[in-house]
């Protein structure tokens, strides 16, 4: 049996990868940079474990602690510190806790008076049902109030998508609070009844779902993953185009480091056949592949697909340079504040081995649709700009003892009003094109369990291909995915 391709050893790539192994079909993977993970990248230095892509992973769904105990992880998987629920939202330019309990939420100091009764009027305003697509700033204005996107969706928007809420989609970005309108007729009802459905699911609500990570970070969780895989993935290995045959894919292969040097050794171009294709990369890069397949398919219109830059700056401090207890998981910081960050993670609260001892340490992003142009700044400038503002909002003094960044130039796609027209592309591309089968996070939500879960629900559609194709060459024809 020719292996299956996986393009792209992201988390998405090894997750299906992994799995249709196991199920005894072969596959090849191939990644076009130097190493596996994507943009999931933990860096141990210094005593400190620094996380620039995600943080955390949450366990939204069976499947993921399924993929944990599938890879022999379950040993190495670390749950945060009970202390470390604590959420802030930056207001009146310091961090003040979010309330987690109705009475809570009545004597915060995060909203006004008029903020808060206009959550207390949300079950009573009329659910939209014009089929007109919103932006999450036009369905936060339209249940609550501008106060409460001001100073409370647009933190959270900054902090899931480095994004704008005024071009963000609620159909697309936010599909279950939109559902929990269509549903309850109102976002607090279905807060309340929705519980019971989803348990039966057995999902959890982002907000609510435990989040993990293992004792040397996210990272540990792709090696693992390609450990496994062996010589099956194959790095510093582009895929530059695809060509439909009479009986799977070839692949046309880029192999080497792009180097700028112009003595360096040329890339070398070789094809490979394969049974079929898993497309586990970038909207971006899906764009530039060529395609030659039976019938006409145009990629380019992903290239539309906006991913803004991101910098995540990971700072070390002495515990008692920060006046701030950093007990909780982190601060969000709407736009409105005036703060060059996006928000920052307490990382050594959430995990025990993330810091020296006498020390602590927290992530902050630059950038996004807020402020793309500060991402690209050279780190001396990032590292500045970014004590700068935890000295007023944590009471930092004194310089960092460890400090990092990691420059993302297109970190996360953004789901933005309209993108339902890319989905029914990427059905049409499928349908088009027998054996190419397209994953990830440009597809299937933006989160890390989001693209587990679209790597393990890939799987069984290329199996049901794959099998039916090898035990019948008449089927090609009439498998229908
Ligand atoms: C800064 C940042 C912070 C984040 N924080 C969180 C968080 O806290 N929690 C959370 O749940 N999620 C978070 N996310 C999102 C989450 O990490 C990603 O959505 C998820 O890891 C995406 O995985 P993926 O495999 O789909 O894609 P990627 O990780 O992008 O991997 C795609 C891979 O495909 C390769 N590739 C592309 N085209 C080709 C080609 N033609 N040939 C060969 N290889 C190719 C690329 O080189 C890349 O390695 C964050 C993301 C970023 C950028």
């Amino acid at each position: 049996m020719k292996s299956v391709a996986i393009i792209g050893a992201g988390i998405t790539g090894l997750t299906a990868a992994f799995y249709l192994k196991r199920n005894g079909i072969p596959v090849t993977v191939y990644e076009a940079s130097g190493r596996v993970g994507g943009v999931i990248q933990s860096l141990r230095k210094d005593g400190y474990i620094a996380e620039f892509g995600p943080n955390t992973l949450l366990e939204t769904s069976p499947k993921i602690s399924q993929l944990v105990r599938d890879a022999g992880l379950e040993s190495r998987r670390l749950n945060p510190d009970a202390k470390a629920e604590a959420r802030y939202v930056v207001r009146y330019k310091r961090p003040i806790a979010m309330p987690s309990s109705p009475v809570g939420f009545l004597t915060t100091g995060l909203f006004t008076l008029k903020a808060k009764l206009a959550v207390l009027r949300e079950p009573f305003v009329p659910p939209r049902r014009d089929g007109v697509e919103e932006s999450i700033a036009e369905f936060v204005v339209r249940r609550f109030n501008q106060e409460f996107l001001d100073h409370a969706i647009d933190a959270l928007v900054a902090g899931i998508y480095a994004g704008d809420p005024r071009k963000l989609s609620v159909t697309h970005a936010f599909p279950k609070l939109k559902a929990l309108e269509d549903n309850y007729g109102s976002m607090i009802r279905g807060q309340i009844f929705g519980g019971r459905e989803r348990k039966k699911r057995g999902e959890v609500a982002k907000d609510r779902a435990p989040k993990f990570s293992f004792d040397d970070g996210l990272q540990v969780l792709p090696d693992t993953l390609a450990k496994y895989l062996g010589d099956a993935v194959k790095l510093n290995t582009a895929v530059t185009k695809l060509t439909e045959t009479t009986d799977g894919w070839a692949l046309t292969l880029s192999e080497g480091r792009v180097q700028k040097h112009p003595e360096s050794a040329p890339l070398r171009e070789y094809e490979v056949d394969h049974s079929a294709v898993v497309y586990a990369g970038t909207a971006f890069k899906l764009a530039a592949l060529k395609i030659e397949s039976k019938q006409p398919i145009n990629l380019a219109p992903f290239s539309e697909i906006r991913y803004p830059p991101v910098a995540s700056v990971v700072l070390g401090f002495c515990r008692e340079d920060v006046a701030h207890p950093c007990q909780g998981f982190g601060m969000l910081i709407p736009k409105v504040e005036g703060f060059k960050i996006l928000g920052t993670i307490f990382s050594s609260s959430l995990f025990p081995n993330r810091a020296p001892s006498g020390h602590i340490t927290v992530t902050s992003y630059i950038g996004g649709e807020r402020y793309p142009e500060l991402a690209s700044l050279p780190a001396e400038k990032l590292y500045e700009l970014t004590c700068e503002d935890l000295r007023v909002l944590l009471g930092v003094k004194g310089k960092p003892t460890f400090q990092h960044c990691v420059f993302y130039p297109r970190a996360i796609p953004q789901y933005n009003v309209g993108y339902g027209r890319y989905g029914a592309l990427m059905t049409e591309v499928e349908s088009k094109a027998a054996g190419l089968f397209l994953a990830g996070h440009y597809r299937d939500g933006v989160s890390l369990s989001d693209s587990i879960v679209s790597g393990c629900n890939v799987v069984d559609r290329v199996a049901t291909f794959v099998r039916a194709d090898t035990s019948n060459p008449q089927n090609e024809a009439v498998i229908s995915k």
